[in-house]
C-alpha cells in the first residue's frame, strides 16, 4: 500500500502556468499589432509570425498537457503518473510516483460535485 501524501503546489503552479500563456498570447497579439497595424497586411512577416505562433501554441499545449497528466514527483522529480480517481476523494487529481512508493494527492478536483 502506497504512502499517501499532499502536494500543495500542484494547482497554484497550474494555475501560473495557464496565465503565463494566456499573458503570452496577448503581449504577442500586441507587439504583432504595433509592427504591422490593424488590418495586418499580408506579407512575410504577418507569415512568419502566424508559423511562430502556431508553433509556440502547439508547444505550450504540450508541455501543459504534460504537465496535468504526468507532473514531477515532489520528492525524486521523476514523471508520475495519474491514478484512477475513486468515490472517496471526490474526483481530486492525485498522482502516483512509483519510485518512492508515494500517491501525491493535489487538493485540484475533476469537475465539480
Ligand atoms: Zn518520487
Amino acid at each position: 500500500m502506497p504512502d499517501e501524501r499532499h502536494d500543495p503546489s500542484y494547482g497554484p503552479r497550474l494555475v501560473r502556468g495557464f496565465a503565463i500563456v494566456i499573458v503570452a498570447c496577448c503581449m504577442a497579439g500586441t507587439i504583432f499589432t504595433a509592427i504591422q497595424g490593424w488590418p495586418p497586411a499580408w506579407n512575410r512577416t504577418t507569415q512568419i509570425f502566424i508559423a511562430v505562433y502556431a508553433i509556440a501554441g502547439f508547444v505550450a499545449m504540450v508541455l501543459f498537457l504534460r504537465y496535468l497528466y504526468h507532473p514531477r514527483c515532489p520528492q525524486c522529480r521523476r514523471r508520475m503518473s495519474r491514478t484512477e480517481p475513486d468515490t472517496n476523494t471526490r474526483q481530486e487529481l492525485r498522482f502516483r510516483c512509483s519510485h518512492c512508493d508515494v500517491v501525491w494527492t493535489t487538493g485540484v478536483f475533476r469537475g465539480s460535485d
